[in-house]
């Protein structure tokens, strides 16, 4: 199994599908395509070793189709990396549509697309990701079984995000301790990027713990109910990497750490929910530990959400749930203590572990 991801522009100068870098470890990858409902989604399913390959949906304009390509590779990696080390038994996969959540998500793309799903008899089981609701779950859950991150209502677990905020807070805490040698938050100044669904509930926990957070958006009605909610300061502008900060918290979109942000970056620690938030996380790894800067893995820390779903699938309850997402908080304070005697980053110590897992099943399975 590799490490290595293509950028975009690399992806486009190699073969169209086997000679993707990316697609190099993937076990299969499900075009689905729709004219009726106006449905273009990409499955990815990465790796099934340890179980039924399971990830969110995300739909999103995406400029290019090789930018969709991109995403659900790299994405549906990280899936696979982030089961492997939370110690559940799922492999890892994604989707994404193409297409505008706001204009062009309707009931009959959403059913059509859990017919897709369903074709894949349990090989990938979906949820949400950015541009879904639990309200979409359920539309899925009406043509397949295959789908987790339905309402509490119908049966599910209800929306993971809250999870998947505590489950930062965990890594973020568990970061500042091996930085600052406390894991009190009180005093430290976090920017938080990114107030969705995860990043409030994130700026929650902080403020309640007594630290000072700076919130940055690009919905504005956001950035004032969320500032008004909890006393958040926000920051308008457009270089959200300038500001003099403790701890960034990159809450949106993936590879915002890299070469135009890294020089820039006055945190000690980074620690958020958005997914590959390392552009190249060989490059920018080495980078982030050349600085000095404590990196708590993203595929680590922001796995409250599987936890949450996968409780839907083994039968677990909520202490169970908290149990294992306050876990990320010990499993992270190891990685980091781990890259540090090894001379490694953060990055490529967390991975280490994850990869062994799923080789060790593999040769179990021989
Ligand atoms: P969300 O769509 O609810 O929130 C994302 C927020 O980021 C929105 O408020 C959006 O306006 C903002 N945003 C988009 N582009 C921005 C930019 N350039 N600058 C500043 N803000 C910007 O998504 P979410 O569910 O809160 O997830 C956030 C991130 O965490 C995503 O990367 C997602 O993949 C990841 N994640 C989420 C979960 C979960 O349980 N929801 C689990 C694991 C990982």
């Amino acid at each position: 199994m590799t490490a290595d991801i293509l950028t975009p522009q690399e992806l486009k100068k190699a073969d169209p599908v086997f000679g993707q870098h990316s697609f190099n470890d993937h076990e299969q990858i499900v075009f689905c395509n729709d004219k009726d409902t106006g449905l273009k989604a990409i499955i990815g399913i990465h790796n099934t070793v340890l179980g039924p390959a399971l990830g969110g949906t995300r739909m999103w304009n995406y400029a290019t189709e090789w930018d969709a390509l991109n995403d659900v590779l790299r994405l549906s990696r990280g899936m696979s990396f982030k089961s492997a080390i939370t110690g559940l038994n799922l492999g890892g996969g994604k989707a994404v549509i193409i297409g505008d959540a706001k204009t062009q998500k309707t009931p009959e793309l959403m059913k059509r697309f859990g017919e897709f799903v369903h074709s894949l008899s349990g090989k990938y089981i979906t949820a949400e990701d950015v541009g879904m609701e639990t309200a979409d779950m359920d539309l899925v859950r009406e043509v397949t079984p295959y789908v987790t991150g339905i309402s509490e209502s119908k049966g599910g677990a209800g929306n993971p995000s809250p999870i998947t905020a505590y489950g930062v807070f965990m890594g973020m805490k568990a970061a500042s301790k091996h930085a600052f040698g406390s894991d009190n938050l009180e005093g430290r100044t976090v920017v938080v990027q990114g107030i969705g669904h995860v990043g409030e509930v994130l700026v929650e926990h902080i403020t309640n713990e007594g630290g000072k957070v700076i919130i940055s958006d690009i919905n504005e009605a956001r950035l004032e109910e969320v500032s008004k909610k909890y006393g958040a300061e926000i920051y308008r502008g457009n270089d959200v990497y300038s500001i003099p900060m403790d701890i960034y918290a990159p809450c949106a979109l993936g590879a915002t750490i890299n070469d135009n942000t890294i020089q820039k970056l006055q945190a000690k620690v980074i620690a958020g929910a958005a997914n590959n938030q390392l552009k190249d996380e060989n490059l920018h790894g080495a980078q982030l530990q050349q600085r000095g800067v404590v990196y708590a893995p993203d595929f680590l820390i922001n796995a409250g959400g599987i936890i949450n779903v996968y409780a839907e699938l083994e039968n677990y309850g909520k202490q169970e749930i908290i149990r294992k997402t306050e876990n990320i908080y010990d499993t992270t304070l190891e990685i980091l203590r781990t890259a540090e005697t090894g001379s490694i980053t953060t990055h490529q110590a967390a991975l280490k572990v994850a990869v062994e897992r799923i080789e060790a099943r593999k040769n179990q399975n021989k």
